[in-house]
């Protein structure tokens, strides 16, 4: 084996031997001077680095995307332009498990895309839900703490969560998902995705659009029961990496059609629901979805750590053509997103080749930790400020978003008031058939399991609002589930696995 390459340090200098550590006498102790045995441990060290605090198990592949429908008359995002072929990464998640958790629990799943476009990274980074649990920002820290581990006693509460969420009627919507069908899906492939906020769209005239994105599954949608998952987890607990990278590997390339509702700006006034809620959905009726195109993955990652641990999405990153809306919780992951992504992987994190982006970047930021961009950011070694008169990067206004033409006073308006959270829960309900009303009573029962009588009792009590049937259904579940033998004794309050 001539060709084989020789093995070296960090540093490039040839490792004399990587079986032995270098002695003094063959019985020991080893020399401080054994550099190459010290690196390799000082290596190992630092391997892990922050894990997500949300999301932190993921899956991921890059492909493309595909328009197909002119949607010009709304935006002119060079991304959204009839027939534009975008290279793009999906980063596919749970939401609560850490790192090492199982793939096929019950939880939302997240569903982030960074499409690589011609005017800089454009990310979507949303959810196989249409909906969110909160509203409001500061809920959310709170709500993520009841899906995480007690502090106490180091194990997912199940009263925790339920006592959050009866005291949040807004949750009751993504509640619903989740203990239907759809709150497990049996693989990346098999689910759809939603932005889930409203973003906007504007066009060369200046005119803004409300705009709502969906990713609709092509492999239609497969979902495990809770004891199709038992089993599934009980053989692995890597099911949807096995699922998307063995599917891609076999050359099986999982396709979305992507829709858009669109909501004339001044709409936005006039529905009886706040279109910038993320715990409500437009209408279909009312606004119906415009086919704009496909998404397609079709390359797995070479290095998952580098590629998939290391990306970083964020809806801070728009793109000319596409902005913002006044959906709050929006505005607070513009921010945290971003921030966390500093945290995790440092300030310079969009120079790590998966978030680079495919177009020119030229910007005055300069130094800190692990700045390895090097080159002249601004063209000219003279241009590291700006204004300046050496012909450094400028503004683009062109790039400006129209003003909003919806304004009000600033105040810390309480959106609990008048604000109906059971209607839309209603029109889900209605969806379901017997049977997968049958599933979705269980499933809350099943989670319910443990958690103090006066809990359960708030809880269903909102589900009697969103319809009759819908708590005298879950109290039915309750009552058989307390009668059933359990099968294996546990200890009471053992916190079963679910979570969202
Ligand atoms: P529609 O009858 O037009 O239904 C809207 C969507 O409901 C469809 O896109 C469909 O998704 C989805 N859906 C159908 N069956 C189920 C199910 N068993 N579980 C979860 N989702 C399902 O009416 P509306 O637009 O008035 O919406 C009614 C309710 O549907 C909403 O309150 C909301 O809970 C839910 N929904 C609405 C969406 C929206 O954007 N309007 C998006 C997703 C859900 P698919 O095409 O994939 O089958």
């Amino acid at each position: 084996m001539t060709d084989r390459k020789t093995l070296t340090t960090t540093a490039g200098a040839p490792v004399p031997d990587n079986q032995n550590s270098w002695t003094a006498g063959e019985r020991g102790p080893v020399l401080l001077q054994d550099y190459q045995l010290i690196e390799k441990l000082a290596h190992q060290n630092r391997e892990r680095i922050p894990e997500r605090v949300v999301h932190a198990k993921g899956w991921g592949a890059y492909g493309t995307l595909k328009i197909t429908g002119d949607i010009s008359r709304y935006t002119n995002a060079k991304v959204l332009q009839p027939g534009a072929v975008t290279p793009m990464l999906a980063r596919f998640s749970t939401v609560a498990g850490e790192m090492g958790a199982a793939d096929a629990e019950r939880d939302v799943r997240g569903f982030a895309l960074k499409f690589y476009t011609e005017d800089g990274n454009w990310d979507l980074v949303g959810n196989n839900t249409p909906v969110f649990f909160v509203r409001d920002p500061y809920k959310f820290p709170d709500f993520i703490h009841t899906q995480k581990r007690h502090p106490k006693t180091n194990m997912r509460s199940p009263t925790a969560m339920w006592d959050f969420w009866s005291l949040s009627p807004e949750s009751l919507h993504q509640v619903t998902i989740l203990m239907s069908d759809r709150g497990l899906p049996v693989s990346p492939q098999h689910m759809n995705g939603y932005g889930s906020h409203t973003f906007s769209l504007w066009n060369d005239a200046g005119e803004r659009f409300w705009v709502k994105f969906h990713f609709k599954t092509r492999q239609g949608h497969k979902t495990y029961t809770n004891e199709q998952a038992d089993q599934v987890i009980a053989r692995t607990r890597e099911s949807y990496q096995e699922a998307l990278f063995g599917g891609i590997d076999n050359g099986e390339f999982p396709q979305w059609t992507v829709q858009i509702q669109i909501m004339p700006e001044l709409d936005a006034e006039k529905t009886s629901y706040n279109p910038f809620d993320l715990t409500k959905v437009w209408p279909h009726a009312e606004y119906p979805p415009i086919e704009i195109g496909v998404m397609e993955l079709n390359r797995n990652p070479e290095n998952y750590f580098a590629e998939i641990e290391n990306a970083a999405f964020s809806p801070s990153n728009i793109v000319p053509g596409i902005g913002y809306s006044p959906d709050k919780m929006l505005q607070a992951r513009v921010f945290s997103y971003a921030d966390a992504h500093r945290h995790r992987l440092g300030t310079h994190y969009e120079t790590i080749p998966v978030n680079q982006p495919r177009c020119p970047v030229h910007h005055y930021h300069r130094d800190g930790q692990m700045n390895v961009f090097g080159g002249i950011k601004t063209g000219n070694p003279d241009a590291y400020y700006e204004p300046n008169s050496v012909n450094g990067p400028f503004e683009q206004k062109s790039a400006q978003e129209p003003p909003l033409r919806i304004s009000g006073d600033a105040d810390r308006y309480n959106h609990r008031i008048g604000n109906d959270d059971y209607v839309q829960v209603r029109a889900l309900f209605n969806l379901f058939d017997d049977g997968e009303k049958a599933r979705l009573f269980a499933n809350i029962a099943a989670a319910m399991g443990g958690i103090p009588q006066e809990i359960a009792d708030r809880q269903i009590a909102h589900f009697d609002k969103v319809h009759p049937d819908y708590g005298a259904g879950v109290r039915h579940a309750r009552e058989v589930l307390s009668n059933r033998e359990p099968a294996i004794s546990v200890t009471p309050n053992t916190p079963q696995q679910v979570g969202a």
